[in-house]
């Protein structure tokens, strides 16, 4: 089990390897009744090692409190009683320069892909397999754009950590870095499932039945459709006892379809859900 002793990260049985690594790249303590907000990144780097000599270089400027690893290693840079920087130009709820109240984590993850004729690839040009690229739009953004998907481990991680810093301190929001430099930055981005943290951590709901990381995540090429039936049930598993997910769909209703699987469409309008095949006609 991990648990935190005077700000640090220590583990009794290495179920979740944690270790500490300090980084000078910190001003002083937090006030009091803070850190209140946990802020979620993605490095862009290369590897877990790499970042973590990035945040330790006093050039960079920057730091972090914990970075996690592909297999969900921990690695901790700055004492959770001390403010780190990883928020940089940011503004939530009033708030400006998030550094002050929160609380940085970091994934070791490629982030944004670029798409070339072979395949996607990340910004220090190393190839992406094909099953480890999610296709979706960035939260504040419409168009389509290919990211890298994080590892069971480390989403669990997160969540495991959330927790306990939760127990820790006064912990009252868990946002992006996306959500405080909108626009300035897209982290940790459409293959983080945010928002399911958040509710398991601050509302303690674990009723997501789904295994896909985030609703808005599509792995598949998308096709279109459009309902033929006048109304049509949309339903939260695919079978005709699923639950009802909205209202019926009204005839003539658009559909992206994500995914096929035994006479059922995974389709997004507003919403998603599961519809049956027999009332969609694929165009
Ligand atoms: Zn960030």
């Amino acid at each position: 089990m991990i648990t935190i002793k005077k700000h640090i990260l220590n583990t009794d049985d290495n179920v979740i390897p944690v270790s500490f690594d300090a980084s000078p790249n910190h001003s002083d303590a937090f006030s009091e009744g803070l850190p209140d907000t946990i802020v979620i990144h993605y490095t862009a780097g290369s590897s877990l090692d790499s970042s973590v000599n990035w945040l330790k270089n006093p050039a960079s400027k920057a730091s972090t409190h914990v970075i996690i690893g592909k297999k969900g290693e921990i690695v901790q840079l700055v004492p959770f009683n001390i403010k780190a920087w990883h928020a940089g130009i940011s503004e939530w709820r009033g708030r400006s320069g998030l550094n002050r109240y929160s609380i940085g984590i970091e994934i070791d993850n490629a982030g944004l892909l670029e798409k070339r004729a072979d395949g996607y690839y990340s910004n220090f040009g190393k190839r992406v397999d094909n099953s480890q690229v999610v296709l979706a739009p960035h939260k504040y953004g419409d168009k389509e754009q290919a990211w890298e998907a994080f590892t069971e481990k480390q989403i669990e991680v997160v969540e495991t950590l959330c927790l306990l810093l939760k127990e820790n301190y006064p912990i009252k929001e868990i946002v992006g870095h996306e959500d405080v430099s909108r626009g300035r930055k897209t982290d940790p981005g459409p293959a983080f499932p945010l928002q399911k943290i958040i509710n398991r951590v601050l509302t303690g709901r674990k009723d997501d039945e789904s295994s896909k990381p985030d609703d808005n995540v599509e792995y598949h090429a998308i096709n279109y459709g459009v309902v033929s039936a006048d109304y049509l049930n949309i339903r939260k598993e695919p079978s005709t006892n699923g639950r009802l997910a909205s209202d019926p769909l009204p005839k003539g209703t658009k559909l992206k379809i994500i995914e096929e699987k035994n006479g059922w469409l995974r389709i997004k309008v507003e919403l998603q859900g599961w519809v049956s095949q027999r009332w969609v006609k694929e165009v």
